[in-house]
């Protein structure tokens, strides 16, 4: 294929996901907002379908109620019989698929209790148009930044919510505890979700975007705390670590502190970047944070065929 990717089809239907987890109130918050008056997130020609994608945990203020519908999106659980024994958020799943599974783009809010700021996940590191997009989001931002997570890991990608659009756009804000109302991180999500629509707008009426690249935080591996033979936790994160998400952590350096007052260091054998760094929700999966590294991705030239022009 030449340098130019398109001209592809408008993009037509997207939907704007809040409580995915039900205790990630930003989203929650502005996705039931929207669906009272949605004006702010209508674009000519598009449909935006604001959605609570789970909303008896949210009625609850916990992340799930059986397990986590951000994890389950996978065939198995899609192709699960209605059994009366079925987790609530793999039916859940199944109607999500069913209501959007045709969907262009869903923009699926979450925060995190993790210093990360703006930022956004990415899925496929062959998605042109959602690097585009994201290039557009990250200039439209700054100077705030907005980093880019990529998780198109073999072992380590796992099933979002989202996964079901053609090009699913995770937006994860933070740091905001969990039940948890900010203004700043409520306005920074916001402006995310602005930028994310105008992109696609200008996208359909044709306007060309230039050849780019982006700089993306691709995840390598994942660390748990030190546990005991029991599992409990067996350190916390060390206190020059806290915080740093994005910021380079080299061998050697102090990872976690043990109770007894011990730095334990990190026992890798390159510098890494962490993300999610004491995210509340990943002590039971076994996570203290994610390993990336840093990787720079191209998108080719796109533009849109103006509607009503022919294919
Ligand atoms: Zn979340």
């Amino acid at each position: 294929m030449a340098s130019l990717l398109g001209a592809q089809a408008p993009l037509t239907r997207v939907a704007i996901f809040g409580g995915t987890h039900g205790n990630e109130l930003s989203g929650v918050l502005l996705v039931k907002h929207w669906e009272e008056d949605g004006a702010e997130v209508q674009r000519p020609g598009l449909r935006v379908t604001p959605f609570i994608s789970n909303p008896r945990a949210v009625q609850r203020g916990v992340r799930y109620v059986d397990c986590d519908l951000n994890r389950v999106f996978d065939a198995a659980r899609l192709g699960q019989e209605p059994p009366e024994d079925r987790p609530y958020e793999v039916g859940r799943a199944q109607e999500i698929r069913r209501l959007f599974g045709a969907y262009d783009v869903i923009l699926d809010l979450h925060n995190t209790t993790s210093n990360m700021g703006c930022a956004l996940i990415l899925e496929s590191s062959q998605d042109d148009l959602l690097i585009q997009m994201f290039r557009y989001i990250q200039s439209s931002l700054a100077p705030t930044p907005c980093f880019v997570y990529l998780i198109d890991h073999p072992s380590l990608k796992y099933a979002t919510t989202r996964s079901i659009a053609k090009h699913p756009v995770g937006i994860e804000v933070g740091p905001q505890p969990q039940g948890v109302l900010r203004a700043d991180i409520l306005q920074q999500m916001r402006s995310m979700v602005k930028h994310a629509l105008d992109f696609i707008q200008f996208f359909n009426e044709g306007k060309e975007f230039p050849a780019c690249s982006l700089e993306v935080y691709q995840v390598t591996g994942k660390v748990d705390y030190p546990r005991k033979a029991n599992g409990e936790i067996a350190a916390v994160i060390h206190p020059s670590l806290q915080d740093q998400d994005w910021k380079p952590l080299r061998p050697g350096e102090p990872t976690f502190l043990t109770l007894d007052g011990a730095t334990i260091p990190f026992d890798g054998d390159a510098p890494v970047y962490p993300v999610f760094v004491n995210e509340a929700a990943y002590y039971e999966k076994g996570e203290a944070f994610a390993k990336t590294r840093r990787v720079t991705l191209t998108a080719r030239r796109l533009n849109a065929a103006p509607a009503g022009s022919a294919p």
